[in-house]
């Protein structure tokens, strides 16, 4: 059987799939079993923020698995104390950490963190959450709810969770709000939806009016969080203090982790919330290596000077195929080419990948760009050289 019909008769069919058999990654490259190298654009959707066999990263690990893989919560586990700490310092904000797995699940306990506080700061009960349209939150039943895209909630999953609305813009939000809302979830910057950043002011006056009602902002960094938009966390870029922050994709280098960040510290007690495998020394140990690298590259200028050069070469390309893109979009290292339509984007990332560029999709029409933090000027000019190449391609066909 080939890597495909294997794949195909043993694995459920619940992805679009390409069947390029990577071996091997370094850096911003990836080798497939042939030998051939791609750059690689999309980070495994973000996730591999320090990129592919990261030595530092690969040690610590390796390290890691040698002495404790994974001891339950009911002990104290060293790197995940230091992990939150860590994460509270770059973030500046006065928080305390919960460890989950994935985003979807740091959704998760953001939303029973919300539910409480709804449940035991007022007189009445406050249970609403607020999201927008074109979010994503995750794909467990609570937060496939969350997410703000019509087509998620299919028949075929219902019933769903109550309590979750829908506004089409910040604007709304306002007007949605009642006595019974207890927070505002919302992405920063809205990567699956298709890469699209809300305005610095609106978001700040949001966050002080939420204040002044005792809502709960809670931003999903799922996706923008681990300095994808340039800064360590985009409520930094956004100058805002939410009161739950998620975090996910980013944090562990490719080894799964999820984490709550909020600054109710005493809210949940022994008992409201957990997790077998969150947090554990294996993933802690991850993202520890991980904010440590991008911490001291990003104190050396490098992150500002990466996303500014990948910037100028996409508005260059933006500009160079008009016939192809409306325009460019995005902020930081999470970028995306809006197409004219949906048959560009497809064509546009089915060319790539044959000339050796991995990127990826994002809503119905953005060519999306998610390059690991560390991405070296010379792999964003070869990946450039290849995008060029397939441009020309999509463009003469
Ligand atoms: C990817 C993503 C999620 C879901 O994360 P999983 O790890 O796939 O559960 C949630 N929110 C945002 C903004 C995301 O980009």
């Amino acid at each position: 059987m080939t890597l495909e019909e294997l794949d195909k008769k043993y694995v459920l069919h619940t992805y679009a799939r390409d069947y390029t058999n990577f071996v091997k990654g370094v850096g911003a490259t990836l080798y497939d079993e042939n030998g051939r190298d791609y750059i690689d654009f999309g980070a495994g959707i973000a996730v591999n923020s320090v990129g592919h066999n990261h030595p530092r990263l690969v040690e610590a690990i390796c390290n890691q698995a040698k002495n404790i893989i994974h001891i339950s919560n009911l002990q104290v586990i060293e790197p995940q104390a230091k992990l939150a700490q860590k994460m509270v310092q770059l973030s500046g904000y006065d928080m305390g950490v919960f460890f989950a797995n994935s985003g979807a699940e740091a959704n998760e306990g953001a939303i029973k963190i919300a539910r409480k506080y709804g449940e035991t700061k007022f007189e009445n009960k406050r249970y609403k959450v607020i999201t927008l349209e074109h979010s994503f939150h995750g794909r467990t039943i609570t937060t496939v709810k969350a997410t703000g895209q019509e087509s998620f909630h299919t028949p075929n999953f219902s019933p769903y969770p109550e309590g979750f609305s829908y506004e089409k813009s910040i604007e709304d939000v306002y007007r949605a709000i009642d006595d019974e809302t207890v927070a505002v979830l919302i992405e920063l910057v809205q990567g699956e939806g298709g890469v699209q950043p809300f305005e610095k002011e609106e978001i700040q006056q949001l966050a002080a009016h939420l204040k002044e009602k005792g809502i709960l902002l809670i931003v999903d960094e799922v996706q923008t969080g681990v300095y994808r938009t340039g800064e360590f966390l985009a409520s930094n870029l956004y100058e805002i203090e939410p009161d739950i922050i998620t975090l996910a994709k980013g944090l562990g280098g490719g080894v799964p982790i999820g984490a709550v960040m909020t600054r109710h510290k005493e809210l949940l007690v022994p008992g409201d919330h957990g997790s077998t495998f969150g947090g554990n020394y294996l993933s802690t140990a991850a993202g520890l290596a991980v904010l440590e690298i991008l911490e001291e590259y990003y104190e050396s200028g490098a992150v500002a000077e990466a996303l500014l050069y990948f910037e100028g070469k996409l508005q260059d390309i933006a500009a160079r195929y008009p016939s192809l893109f409306e325009k460019e979009v995005g902020i930081g290292l999470m970028r995306g080419l809006r197409a004219k339509s949906a048959e560009i984007q497809a064509a546009t990332i089915k060319s790539a990948m044959k000339e050796g560029l991995v990127i990826l999709k994002a809503g119905r029409n953005t060519v999306r760009f998610l390059p690991s933090i560390t991405i070296t000027k010379a792999e964003i000019d070869e990946g450039f050289k290849r995008l060029e190449s397939t441009l020309e391609k999509v463009s003469s066909n």
